[in-house]
């Protein structure tokens, strides 16, 4: 996010700033020395003027003081004075040795022509014989008075003193011209100042446009928007670093896209994987979960996000991190629920970077519950079968043992005993050719025998048979009335006969088996546009709710012991489903428990016109 630069951490400010500190001691020592030096100047020139001024006056009143005998010195003197002036001269005096003032410039002040002179510098330059300057404030005025005083050197070789002339004059003006070259050059100062800040502000700001713009395309980069191309100002090193964006935004776009596309493949194929894959960070929070995954675990993505893997797997109580990934087999998971089982085998792998820094984790869940039953089932099958076995095998022993001690002897007892003997040797016959019809239609190469067969007629032949079963034996074991519903209708369908009549058989033995005796067994026969179906209903005791869904499980009895005893195999319901199945159609039963069962057999078929067949 953009922050807002304070005024004075901004580059104007710092390059006005140091602008106009250099141009300002650039001022100061240009301004210093050129002031003291022409205050030098200037004064030396004022001085040096009237050194010359007095020296010519001194050449002139020389020749006068030595001739002292000259009446009219005085006046000669006025009048010389009189005409002496310049720049700045206030009075100029001529004295001589004995302190008189022989003279004044100053008309104002003739009066003092005569008397003593009682300045201190005339004195001294009198007795010393030598030039004196003085430089001094007037009180009055407060102007600056530079005094010279010179004395007159008599010519004639004895350097006697003859007199001085003192000059005064007001240096003010000088100082005066100083000051206004000063303020001049102040004036000047400032113009610069303001000039140096506009000319600051202008490169400033032709550095800090360009800065501003690229700062402000470099926002819009982050934020996504790559659509902005930054304003080239000039080819120098920043018109360089506007292109270099331009082109990193191109990049950075492109880059961008292609991640994009890549994160929609990667999602893609994690929607349309059929086992689920969740994916971790560092410390095993989901940040990837697929759909097949949330679809295993119950959960949402919302719900699963963030979350730890090892609680969404409900394995936080016996794993750690570090112990999942040290466990070299596929871990198992049971998210059964009372309705539907489910069981999840899981992989890990880490996944990590070139360094070998590691960022997550990833877990592949296979669901598993269907290679989980089949394996359960081939379990119970291999069991079922022995102990099927073992059961008739057992009992044929014994009877055998007891005749080998001495049973067969007995007229009485041999027979029977041989009898049941015999008995559960066709009871294993049947169950061991069960098993083989059942193997063979597993394998897949008991191909059907398939006719154009009508049904209706089959299925009476069928119930026929029954029905002479009864009437030829003398003594039957149950007697049942079979009451028909059939139509009258041929129905011509493509199956297998022996198969079929088998199905038939197995359930109407069972509907007699499990009946009271004399009971009715209603046998009907319909045709819906392209089905056919049958159904067989008795009158017995009834297959409980929780039994029904298993009957046609191999070897599923309801009461095993009682159905074993009446012959079955545990097979019969198994080979019907499988046989009505491969006809392509359906097997079902309903049941209410102490009233009667009811089998269905549902059969595709094709109804023709009788016309095509006549
Ligand atoms: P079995 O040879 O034991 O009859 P099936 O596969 O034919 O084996 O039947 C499986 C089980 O289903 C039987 O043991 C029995 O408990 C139950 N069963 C089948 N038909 C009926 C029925 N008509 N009435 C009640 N129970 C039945």
């Amino acid at each position: 996010m953009k922050k807002k630069i304070g005024f004075f951490q901004s580059i104007d400010f710092k390059i006005v700033f140091v602008f106009i500190i250099l141009l300002l001691v650039a001022l100061e020592l240009i301004g210093a020395y050129f002031i003291r030096q022409l205050e030098t100047q200037l004064v030396d020139n004022f001085q040096e003027e009237r050194r010359l001024q007095v020296g010519f006056l001194d050449n002139t009143l020389q020749p006068l003081l030595e001739n002292d005998e000259d009446q009219n010195l005085t006046e000669e003197i006025s009048r010389l004075l009189a005409d002496f002036s310049g720049n700045g001269v206030l009075e100029a005096q001529v004295i001589n040795p004995q302190h008189h003032i022989l003279g004044t410039s100053d008309s104002t002040n003739q009066s003092i022509v005569g008397g003593n002179s009682n300045d201190r510098d005339v004195h001294q330059a009198l007795l010393l014989s030598s030039k004196i300057t003085n430089q001094y404030t007037d009180k009055t005025t407060n102007d600056r008075i530079w005094k010279l005083v010179s004395p007159i050197i008599a010519n004639d070789g004895s350097n006697e003193v003859l007199g001085v002339i003192s000059l005064k004059t007001n240096i003010e003006s000088v100082y005066q011209q100083i000051e206004e070259i000063t303020v001049i050059f102040l004036n000047a100062s400032l113009l610069a100042v303001g000039l140096t800040i506009l000319l600051a502000l202008f490169i400033s700001r032709a550095i800090t446009k360009p800065i501003t713009e690229m700062t402000h395309q470099a926002i819009q980069m982050a934020g996504g928007n790559y659509s902005g191309q930054v304003k080239i100002y000039g080819e120098d090193e920043l018109g360089q670093l506007s292109l270099a964006i331009n082109d990193l935004s191109i990049k950075v776009e492109e880059a961008q896209e292609s991640t994009e596309a890549e994160r929609r493949r990667l999602n893609s194929v994690l929607t349309h994987m059929t086992d689920g894959v969740i994916a971790t960070d560092r410390r095993g929070k989901i940040v990837i979960i697929n759909e097949m995954a949330m679809e295993m675990l119950n959960t949402s993505q919302e719900e699963a996000i963030g979350q730890s893997i090892l609680k969404v797997l409900k394995k936080e109580n016996e794993f750690t991190l570090r112990k999942l990934l040290k466990t070299e087999q596929e871990l198992s998971f049971d998210f059964s629920t009372p309705e539907t089982p489910l069981i999840l085998h899981g992989g890990f792998s880490l996944i990590q970077r070139e360094t070998g820094f590691i960022s997550g984790i990833v877990c592949v869940l296979h669901d598993v519950t269907e290679q989980e039953k089949i394996e359960r089932e081939r379990r119970d099958f291999v069991s079922n079968v022995s102990h099927e076995l073992r059961t008739p095998l057992t009992s044929m022993r014994s009877y055998l043992e007891a005749l080998i001690d001495g049973a067969w002897k007995d007229p009485e007892i041999a027979p029977n005993f041989l009898q049941v003997t015999q008995e559960e040797t066709d009871r294993m016959i049947r169950m061991i050719s069960d098993l083989l019809n059942l193997s063979r239609m597993d394998a897949g190469n008991n191909a059907l025998d398939m006719e154009y067969v009508n049904i209706n007629e089959l299925f009476n032949h069928v119930l026929n048979r029954f029905d002479m079963m009864i009437q030829s034996s003398d003594q039957p074991k149950k007697t049942f009335f079979i009451k028909r519903e059939i139509t009258n209708r041929q129905i011509w369908a493509e199956i297998d006969t022996d198969k079929m009549m088998q199905v038939f058989d197995n359930i109407m033995n069972n509907a007699i088996k499990y009946s009271p005796d004399g009971g009715t067994i209603t046998c009907s026969l319909r045709e819906t546009h392209d089905n056919v179906v049958i159904s067989i209903s008795d009158q017995g005791m009834g297959i409980p709710k929780k039994d029904l869904p298993h009957v046609f499980d191999r070897f599923y009895r309801v009461e095993k012991a009682r159905a074993r005893s009446m012959g079955g195999t545990g097979l019969g319901l198994a080979i019907s489903k499988e046989v009505v199945q491969r006809h392509g159609g359906k097997i079902w039963a309903n049941s209410s428990e102490g009233k009667g069962t009811t089998f269905y057999v549902l059969l595709p078929y094709i109804p023709y016109e009788e016309d095509d067949w006549e």
